[in-house]
């Protein structure tokens, strides 16, 4: 294995630095995967060792030769063990933000609030009710037609999960996945983002010690690695990154039955209607557009505002989006690529007539991307279209709710969807109306960060669960336990077929709803002469 990093395109002018590094830095920038230095320049990062992809396959069967061991560890002590990662990962609070600054650009308050403290929530969450959870839960059976009979629904670990991830939230992502499924009584194969694998090795170091060897595991590297991940034999894939990474992911785990869960894109839409509160709107709106520089799946990419109020909400917009302070309110973006993408369909909407009202592209080539807001009235353009994943605030006026609601579900995007309005019962009626697999009313984006809540989406957005009991359902399978207390020697139904079986089972029909009154009770004493004979193996 070969430790490798590599410049980001920004940070050319960084060769002099470097002649000057450690001479382990200096062997392993520009190679491999990972970049030298965070997206604001600076010094140059920690190395990181990249995983061969030769080797991911004794990663997962190392993780395979643990499983059984620590799907038998109580689930009980299992919570106790997790339970200390709060504690760790509580104290290491300004060093995970700090991190998150460099390796992310993130501002250190955005990185602590959203980072650090919900995964403490999640942790107790988990650790609390995961034994209440998994329990497991009785069947009803007739106790007439199964007589003697106990049927149960336990919730059995997957095996071994492959967990990979996106670069965007490097530290609350997998958290969100890695706590519930080793509470289940999974083994985890954590494949971070080759863009933050600082952020991956320090979300792993909070279990150090902690869990026997091979419950958690990482490989670091990048998208071969990811593909070697999937290819040596885990049994649940948890994937959030890319519609395009999806899809691969999507094709390579149904050539081998591996089950997947995918949170992918969003192009998430606020309607802001003509009866809510502006200022709460407006404020709520330009934090949804710009946290993490708006590289978040649940960024506010579309605005619909009823025409009645949307020049006095576009002003007000426009001068809190120009209140942003650069590096304190609004990071940089964290990479060359995505810069670019969000310059060219910036570029083309202009292009096809769309106004920026605040902000616009910076020079070539800076990651430090003004707070946008643009006007827009088209929607046949990419930066409505496609996900943008930048701090870019497109603007629509429609005549209507309904307008806004149609326009929103016609998205092949269906993450979360806000609605700002006072009219609650309104709300709701729109909401039960609306695709997306999250509905915030006057508020945007935040219920990622609850454990208890489903994060979800359809369509291009996947239809991966994070969070709730429905992400432990995908993180576990039913297995059905009956157990037969009879001490009958036989079952109706066994052998022998004879004649006196055939005429209950249709007797049964009639009298279960297949004929008229007349015709059950005839079945009724066909059913009592045919189950004596029967008792006589007749
Ligand atoms: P990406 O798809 O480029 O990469 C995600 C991960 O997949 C990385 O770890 C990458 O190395 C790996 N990968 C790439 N190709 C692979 C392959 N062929 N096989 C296996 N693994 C492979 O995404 P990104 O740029 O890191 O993240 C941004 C995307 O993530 C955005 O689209 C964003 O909306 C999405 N996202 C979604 C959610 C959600 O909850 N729905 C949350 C955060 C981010």
């Amino acid at each position: 294995m070969e430790s490798n990093t590599t410049a980001l395109p920004h940070a050319e002018g960084a060769a002099a630095d470097e002649a000057a590094a450690a001479p382990a830095r200096r062997r392993a920038a520009g190679a491999g995967p990972f970049p030298a230095r965070g997206p604001a320049g600076g010094e140059l990062l920690d190395d990181v060792e990249e995983t061969a992809p030769s080797a991911v396959g004794e990663l997962v069967a190392r993780a395979r030769v643990a499983q059984g061991a620590w799907a038998e560890v109580p689930v009980r002590e299992r919570a106790e063990v997790i339970a200390k990662v709060k504690k760790r990962l509580l104290a290491r609070a300004e060093e995970i933000a700090a991190l998150l600054h460099l390796e992310c650009g993130k501002p250190i308050e955005e990185a602590a609030l959203a980072e650090v403290l919900p995964n403490a929530d999640l942790i107790d969450y988990w650790t609390l009710s995961v034994e209440e959870l998994l329990d497991a839960s009785p069947v009803d059976l007739d106790p007439l037609a199964y007589p003697g009979k106990v049927g149960r629904i336990q919730r059995a670990p997957r095996g071994v999960v492959a967990l990979i991830t996106p670069w965007n939230y490097p530290v609350a992502i997998p958290l969100r996945t890695i706590v519930p499924a080793l509470l289940a009584g999974n083994t985890v194969v954590f494949k971070p983002s080759e863009v933050t694998p600082r952020a991956g090795a320090l979300v792993a170091s909070l279990f150090e010690g902690l869990l026997p060897d091979g419950v958690l595991a990482v490989a670091q590297g990048g998208s071969d690695v990811g593909a070697a991940l999937i290819e040596a034999g885990v049994d649940l894939v948890v994937f959030t990154g890319s519609v395009a990474t999806g899809k691969k992911i999507a094709v390579a785990c149904a050539e081998r039955l591996v089950p997947t869960s995918l949170e992918l894109g969003g192009k998430d839409s606020a309607i802001v209607l003509g009866d809510c509160d502006l200022e709460r709107a407006a404020r709520g709106v330009v934090w949804g557009a710009f946290t993490n520089a708006g590289q978040n799946c649940a960024s506010i990419e579309r605005v619909y505002v009823e025409r009645a109020i949307a020049d006095r909400f576009i002003e007000r917009v426009v001068a809190l989006t120009g209140q942003l302070r650069a590096g304190v309110d609004v990071g940089v973006m964290t990479t060359a690529r995505q810069a670019h993408i969000v310059r060219r369909q910036l570029a083309t909407a202009v292009e096809g007539g769309a106004e920026i009202l605040a902000g616009g592209a910076p020079e070539q080539g800076s990651l430090a991307f003004p707070p946008t807001v643009v006007r827009v009235e088209r929607e046949d353009t990419p930066l409505l279209r496609e996900e943008t994943f930048g701090p870019i605030l497109p603007v629509l006026v429609v005549n209507d709710a309904e307008e806004a609601v149609a326009r929103t579900n016609a998205s092949r995007f269906a993450l979360t969807t806000s609605l700002w309005t006072r009219g609650r019962e309104r709300a709701h009626a729109l909401a039960r109306r609306l695709r997306s697999g999250v509905v915030t009313i006057n508020n945007h984006g935040f219920t990622g960060a609850l454990p208890a809540a489903p994060w979800t989406g359809t369509g291009d957005s996947g239809s991966g669960v994070t969070s709730s009991p429905h992400a432990l359902a995908e993180l576990t399978r039913p297995r059905f336990i009956l157990e037969d207390r009879s001490r009958a020697k036989s079952e109706l139904w066994w052998y022998p077929y004879t004649p006196a079986l055939r005429t209950i089972a249709f007797a049964m029909a009639r009298v279960r709803g297949g004929a008229g009154w007349f015709g059950r009770v005839s079945a009724l004493a066909e059913l009592a002469a045919a189950f004596a004979k029967r008792l006589l193996g007749r």
